[in-house]
């Protein structure tokens, strides 16, 4: 039987926290370049340290936890909102059409910042079969 092997090195790089990365849309090498252009366009080089970008493929990951995340904050706020206030209908359509998309911007920010830089720090990458 043939078995597989990974090319993959298990050893993981250095660079800065990804949480710090993620929390403020840094290069998770040097901690200091914008990954994003006007928002949540990712940039195709570090402006400080030059690494290129092109590894990055976060794919859906950051918005399927953004939506379970906003989704159950969201409905827990307006709920509160409505149990504890009982507004009129219009102060939920105004409070959460202006206040979900703000915080969908800056959660997804945030995830898809924390994940690339998990990505480049665990050097995550598609599955390979080493040929002997
Ligand atoms: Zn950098």
């Amino acid at each position: 039987m043939q078995s597989a092997k990974t090319t993959h090195d298990e050893t993981a790089r250095g660079g800065v926290s990804p949480l710090f990365s993620g929390l403020l849309a840094r290069c998770p090498r040097c901690g200091t370049g914008p990954l994003f252009r006007n928002g949540l366009m990712l940039r195709s080089r570090c402006e400080s340290c030059k690494l290129d970008y092109t590894f990055i493929d976060t794919g859906d990951g950051p918005a399927v936890f953004a939506i379970l995340i906003l989704g159950f904050v969201v409905l827990g706020l307006a709920l509160f909102v409505e149990f504890r206030y009982e507004p009129p209908v219009w102060v939920h359509v105004l409070l959460w059409g202006v206040l979900t998309p703000l915080f969908a911007f800056v959660l997804l920010r945030f995830l898809k910042a924390t994940l690339i830089a998990l990505i480049w720090t665990n050097k995550a990458e598609e599955g390979r079969l080493a040929k002997d």
